[in-house]
């Protein structure tokens, strides 16, 4: 069944997200990953679209390559950064002729070195702005980002949470959270969006653990917070303790998203499928996704 169907439903869906890579080596990886990807039997995969420069169009590629050589239901991720509204509809207008199904539609984060999002003087200033450009113009599936913990430029969540509702209404048909790993934080940001009108399925983005180093990076990257089992968890721990302990909280952490009745779960890759499939595959042996 087509994720777009599953999801309406209620039936979890289950997803990964990778990025194209910049080097050979990188590109190897991802093939690899790929190839579990196929066999993982994924509602989806998505990729990702860079800040600027030549990935971009390598997102173009490889997302037609996904979804037309290897089968995989591709949803290609698009952000306003740095582009008119002509260019946005031509990139749009391909990934259409490519049979895309889904587009993740973005505002984008500043490319490096900039600190704030420069509108194009022909362009979208928000994500809200490109969905409802989608929705008139072409028939994708429209996913939309959202921040359980509240975005980093966000006043505070309940601002958040007031433009998820806006993206619903201007045309988004789901919504993948940023990373998070204290799953209470979710239920409370997916009870107040409900009250506040959002009805569109919420997918949990879930990034694998694999050491106590790589929190300070997910945290100045996206301001989640991080319940205390996980770093006690982490703590006074060798290397390979620390990715086996990460990947028991990744199932533990996505059995409770499961059976509180997540839209689905998004795995964070980083292009290495492996924590990811050791993941799914903890889950399968819980009795989910089967
Ligand atoms: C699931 C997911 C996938 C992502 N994939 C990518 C990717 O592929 N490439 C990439 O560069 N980045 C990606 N990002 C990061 C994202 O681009 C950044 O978080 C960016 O800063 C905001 O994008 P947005 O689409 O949420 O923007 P917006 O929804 O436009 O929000 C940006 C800020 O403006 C505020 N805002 C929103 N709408 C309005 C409005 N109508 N009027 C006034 N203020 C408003 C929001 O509160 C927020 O503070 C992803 C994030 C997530 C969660």
């Amino acid at each position: 069944m087509p994720f777009s169907n599953k999801l309406p439903k209620g039936t979890p869906t289950l997803s990964y997200e990778f990025f194209p890579p910049k080097t050979p080596e990188g590109w190897g990886l991802l093939y690899n990953s790929l190839e579990d990807a196929k066999r993982e039997s994924l509602d989806f995969i998505s990729v990702t679209y860079g800040a600027g420069g030549s990935t971009r169009e390598k997102t173009l590629e490889l997302t037609g390559r996904t979804q037309n050589e290897l089968g995989l239901d591709t949803m290609s991720h698009l952000t306003c950064v740095g582009h008119s509204k002509e260019e946005l509809h031509l990139i749009l207008q391909s990934l259409s002729e490519q049979n895309i199904p889904a587009i993740m539609a973005l505002r984008g984060d500043p490319p490096q070195g900039q600190s704030n999002f420069t509108i194009h003087p022909d362009g979208f200033a928000h994500a809200t702005d490109l969905i409802a450009y989608i929705k008139q113009n072409f028939c994708f599936v429209i996913g939309a980002a959202c921040y359980p913990e509240g975005h980093t430029e966000s006043p505070n969540v309940t601002q958040d949470i007031a433009y998820l509702k806006l993206k619903q209404d201007k045309g988004a048909d789901f919504a993948v959270t940023q990373l998070f790993f204290d799953n209470s934080a979710f239920y409370h940001f997916r009870d107040n969006a409900q009250k506040a009108g959002v009805q569109i399925p919420i997918i949990a983005g879930i990034m694998p653990v694999k050491s106590l180093q790589q929190l300070d990076r997910f945290r100045s990257l996206s301001g989640c917070s991080f319940p205390n089992n996980l770093i006690e968890g982490l703590q006074n721990r060798n290397e390979a303790e620390q990715a086996e302990f990460g990947i028991e909280f990744g199932i533990q952490q996505c059995a409770d998203l499961l059976d509180n009745g997540i839209a689905g779960i998004h795995l964070y890759t980083l292009n290495r499928s492996e924590a990811s499939a050791r993941i799914i595959s903890g889950l399968r042996d819980l009795g989910y996704f089967r």
